[in-house]
C-alpha cells in the first residue's frame, strides 16, 4: 500500500528553515544506510540540539508528517521503495560532557568516535564497543553489543523526548527493560537525545586495547558495505551465522548483494545491489535454516519503507 503525500514538501522545508532547522529532500537510501542501497525518503532533518528537535517535530506533527528516527544507518534498510515522510537525522545532537567518570553524551555521535576520544581522557570502558559503528542512540536502543560487553553495562540513565508530550524526560538504567540486542520497545514512541554512562578512570593503555579489538574485527568480518549482523543469535545462543553457513549459503547472491564468504551472517553489497536483492537473501536465509534445521532465525536489522516479500 502507498501512502498518499498529502503535505507540500517545499512549504515544510521552509517552515523548517525559519525554525533553524536544516532539511534536505528526495535523499536517496543509498546515503542513509551503511549497506548503500535503498530508495527515495521525501525528506531528512537535521536538527542540532533537543529545543530544536522538539521544534521541527511540532511542525511535521501539524503538518501530518510521518517521522522515524534514525542514527548512523548501520543496523537499518531502506526500502526500494523509500519512505513516504521524513527522517529526523540525529547526527548533528553530538556534544558530549565529562564530569568524574560520568559521561553525558548525545545521541548522534558515533561509537568510535566517543571510544577513541574516551580513550584519550583516560576514561576506561568503551573498548569493546569502539568498533561498532553506529550512533549512541541507535545503540542504545538496539542494545548493540561486542566482546561481551553491551551498552545497557554501562548505562546510568538516558535522555529522551516522549513523542506524544514532546517532552523531554529521563530513565534510570534499572528501569529499562533490556535484554540480548533489544530493549523490549521501550524506546517506541521515544527519540533518544542522549546517555549518561558510567566509565573508570584508567591508566593503561586503551588506545591500543582498541586497536586490538578492530583487529579481531577486521579478521572476521567483510570490509564490503553490510549492515552488520543480519539476525540475531538463536534462543538457545547459537549464531545464526553457524546455521546459515551450515546449509551452504555463504558466497550466495543476488544481484549486487551477496551472503558474505566470510561471515555468512553478514549480507554484503558488492555493487549495485538493491534493497529488495538483500531482503531477498534475508528470506532465502530465513527459509532454507527453517527447513533445514527447523529452526526460526530472528532478524537484528530495522527496516524503513514497504516491502512486499514473502515474511
Ligand atoms: C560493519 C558493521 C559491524 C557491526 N557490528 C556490530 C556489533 O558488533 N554489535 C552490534 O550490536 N551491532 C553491530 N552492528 C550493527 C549496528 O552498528 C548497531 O546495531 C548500532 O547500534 C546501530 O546504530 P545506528 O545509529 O546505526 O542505528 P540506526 O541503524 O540508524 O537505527 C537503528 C534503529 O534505532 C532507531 N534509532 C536510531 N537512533 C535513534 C534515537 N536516537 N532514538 C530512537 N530511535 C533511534 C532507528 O529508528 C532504527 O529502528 C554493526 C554494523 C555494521 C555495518
Amino acid at each position: 500500500m502507498t501512502h498518499r503525500i498529502c503535505y507540500n514538501v517545499n512549504v515544510i522545508v521552509s517552515a523548517l528553515k525559519d525554525l533553524g532547522v536544516e532539511s534536505i529532500v528526495n535523499v536517496s537510501g543509498s546515503t542513509l544506510s551503511s549497506v548503500k542501497c535503498g530508495g527515495v525518503v521525501d525528506l531528512i532533518i537535521k536538527p542540532n540540539s533537543t529545543s530544536k528537535l522538539i521544534d521541527a517535530l511540532s511542525l511535521l506533527n501539524a503538518y501530518n508528517v510521518p517521522f522515524i528516527p534514525i542514527g548512523a544507518g548501520t543496523n537499518t534498510l531502506i526500502t526500494d521503495q523509500g519512505f513516504r515522510g521524513a527522517l529526523v537525522d540525529l547526527s548533528k545532537l553530538n556534544k558530549f560532557t565529562v564530569r568524574g567518570n560520568q559521561l553525558y553524551v548525545e545521541s548522534g555521535l558515533r561509537l568510535p568516535y566517543l571510544a577513541h576520544k574516551c580513550a584519550s581522557c583516560g576514561l576506561k570502558g568503551l573498548e569493546q564497543l569502539s568498533g561498532i559503528p553506529g550512533s549512541v542512540g541507535g545503540a542504545v536502543v538496539k542494545n548493540a553489543g561486542s566482546f561481551g560487553l553491551e551498552i545497557a553495562d554501562l548505562l546510568l540513565s538516558v535522555n529522551y523526548l516522549d513523542l506524544p508530550s514532546l517532552s523531554e524526560r529521563v530513565v534510570d538504567r534499572p528501569d529499562l527493560p533490556y535484554s540480548y540486542r533489544s530493549s523490549s520497545n521501550f524506546f517506541k514512541d521515544k527519540i533518544v537525545v542522549g546517555a549518561t554512562l558510567n566509565l573508570t578512570p584508567s591508566k593503561d593503555n586503551l588506545s591500543l586495547e582498541i586497536s586490538r579489538y578492530r583487529a579481531i574485527r577486521l579478521s572476521r568480518q567483510p570490509t564490503e558495505p553490510s549492515l552488520g549482523s543480519v539476525f540475531k543469535r538463536t534462543s538457545s545462543g547459537e549464531s545464526a551465522g553457524y546455521y546459515i553457513d551450515k546449509a551452504n549459503l555463504k558466497g550466495t547472491s543476488l544481484g549486487g548483494a551477496m551472503i558474505s564468504t566470510k561471515h555468512a551472517n553478514f549480507i554484503v553489497n558488492r555493487g549495485g545491489a538493491t534493497a529488495t536483492e538483500y531482503l531477498g537473501l534475508v528470506s532465502l536465509c530465513e527459509q532454507t535454516v527453517k527447513e533445514k534445521f527447523n529452526l526460526s532465525i530472528t532478524k537484528e536489522i530495522d527496516i524503513i519503507g514497504e516491502y512486499h516479500l514473502d515474511q
